[in-house]
């Protein structure tokens, strides 16, 4: 089975092919990325320090069908060979989702194939199983731009999220914090190379929600804390920009292995299970060196596997979501009008259960 996945929720135009020979389990038949085609849209939106919606839907319209045709030429497929397309539905930015899923529906109807909208969280929640043969349950923490969450992944279409935050993502927060010391977009390896030159205990941020009964994620608190830090000894020199991340970088790593402790413990202690448990890492975030130490630690002194999926399956891309259809294909979800359905620019991930999927014939 090959499925043609296609992404543009945010700021990437993504297409891809991956196949599955037969239909068992990824952890017993390996698929294979055929393709994997993603243009990035920083430059565009770089001027303006953050993503402009407008400007990123245009940007999808002129792109997405070369790349389309570079996904299928890459992965040396004819659209005839083509056995589904899916697409991100949502949720995202609403001009990009509905390029997107306009294309998906105009190539699917027209060649006669069905169609699958795809939930973007889905696919990031997937992945492992399509790079590393993950079998359910497993724990997710996703770390993007968007999204800060801990997700318990039970099955396809079964995921209930532990976590979220309850102002500011993750990215957002090194994206903010980056803009405020005068660091260019994106924020977030900027502020790590910054970081790397700098001293982490010369400010004593605050690490939001640590200790905190309740499962959730804020990161608000600490940019206030950073713009405080900054407005108190401006103007800043290098170092003191290179202090300040560092500082900032350590109070994110720390309130975030308090958050991931607890989610840990709590998968432990209500599914305990024979096979050694796992937490998997997705996310531009997940770039992070030292989020990513820190998360491996975590592992280590708690008995999880630590799995973090190469970067480019880890940041949006359409393999994850060409994937995702396969998975739901392979559940067997019962066909329904994918035709209809409207992009949802909110569509958390606890609600996908309902199959979405639809015949061009
Ligand atoms: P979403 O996928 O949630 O819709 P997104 O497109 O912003 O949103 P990604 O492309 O996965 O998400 O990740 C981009 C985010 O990752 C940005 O906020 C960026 O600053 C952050 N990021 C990238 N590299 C690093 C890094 N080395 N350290 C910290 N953050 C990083
Ligand atoms: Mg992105
Ligand atoms: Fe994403």
């Amino acid at each position: 089975i090959r499925v043609l996945g296609i992404e543009t929720s945010c700021d990437e135009t993504a297409a891809s092919v991956v196949a599955l020979e037969g239909t068992s389990a990824p952890e017993i038949l390996s698929p294979k990325i055929l393709s994997n085609v993603v243009l990035s849209q920083i430059a565009e939106h770089a001027a303006f320090g953050g993503v402009v919606p407008e400007i990123a839907a245009r940007a999808h319209v002129e792109a997405l069908d070369g790349i389309i045709e570079a996904a299928l030429a890459d992965s040396n497929t004819s659209l005839d060979e083509i056995d589904a397309i899916a697409a991100t539905a949502g949720p995202g930015l609403v001009g990009g989702l509905i390029v997107g899923l306009m294309t998906a529906k105009a190539i699917a109807g027209a060649a006669g194939k069905p169609l699958l909208a795809i939930n973007h969280l889905e696919g990031h929640a997937l992945t492992a199983r399509l790079t590393d043969g993950l079998s359910f349950p497993y724990l997710l923490l996703l770390v993007s731009g968007g999204h800060t969450q801990i997700v318990r992944v039970a099955g396809v279409g079964d995921y209930q999220r532990w976590a979220t935050t309850i102002d500011d993502a993750l990215g957002e927060a090194f994206d903010k914090t980056a803009k405020m010391l005068g660091l260019p977009y994106p924020g977030g390896p900027n502020v790590e190379k910054a970081a790397a030159k700098g001293d982490p205990a010369r400010f004593a941020f605050p690490r939001p929600m640590k200790g905190s009964a309740q499962p959730d994620f804020s990161f608000s608190g600490l940019k206030t804390a950073v713009r405080q830090a900054a407005q108190a000894i401006a103007p800043l020199t290098e170092q003191d920009v290179a202090d300040i991340c560092a500082s900032f970088q350590a109070a994110v790593a720390d309130a975030l292995a308090d958050r991931v402790s607890r989610a840990l413990m709590r998968f432990k202690v209500e599914f305990p299970q024979e096979e050694q448990p796992a937490l998997v890492v997705a996310g531009g975030v997940a770039a992070n060196r030292m989020i990513k130490t820190t998360l491996e630690e975590l592992c280590d002194e708690t008995g999880f596997r630590f799995v973090a999926p190469p970067l480019k399956l880890c940041t949006d891309n359409a393999a994850m979501i060409a994937w995702a259809g396969i998975e739901r294909l392979n559940a067997g979800f019962e066909e329904e009008n994918a035709f209809d359905f409207v992009p949802r620019s909110r569509w958390p991930l606890d609600v996908v259960s309902a199959p979405v999927i639809g015949s061009g014939r």
